[in-house]
């Protein structure tokens, strides 16, 4: 969990326009975008477009706030385009805690009861 914030991560590239995104939600604070290797249709990516936090910890309490209201926004937004049976939110933080992408990021990923999640 230690270290500094790489500005040449994936995220920061796709913020900078760098690496193209699928962006399902924009404002000056917050991005939600396609995942591109979604665990299921309609995994989205939400992170903030101004804090350089890697992780939970690192996050200012009012970068936090924001984040999770896009994070409810676009659950809400997916639920009423793919009327999901239910949906997960997941959130990774350090190597050993599944983390690869070291810019803070929620995971909202609809689920079917008959439909398994990709590997
Ligand atoms: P983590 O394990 O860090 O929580 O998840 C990082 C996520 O970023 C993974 O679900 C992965 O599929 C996604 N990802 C990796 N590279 C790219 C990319 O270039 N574009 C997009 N849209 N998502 C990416």
């Amino acid at each position: 969990l230690t270290g500094a914030y790489d500005p040449e991560n994936i995220f920061s590239k796709i913020l900078s326009g760098g690496i193209p995104s699928v962006k399902v939600w924009e404002d000056e604070d917050v991005l939600a975008f396609m995942d591109v290797f979604p665990q299921s249709e309609g995994h989205v990516l939400v992170i903030s477009k101004t804090s350089r936090a890697r992780n939970l910890l690192e996050v200012e309490p009012e970068v936090l706030a924001k984040l999770t209201a896009a994070v409810q926004r676009t659950a809400k937004a997916v639920t009423k385009a793919l009327e999901p049976e239910g949906f997960s939110i997941m959130q990774f933080n350090g190597e050993a805690g599944g983390q690869t992408v070291y810019h803070l990021h929620f995971h909202i990923i609809p689920r079917w009861s008959d439909r398994q999640l990709k590997g």
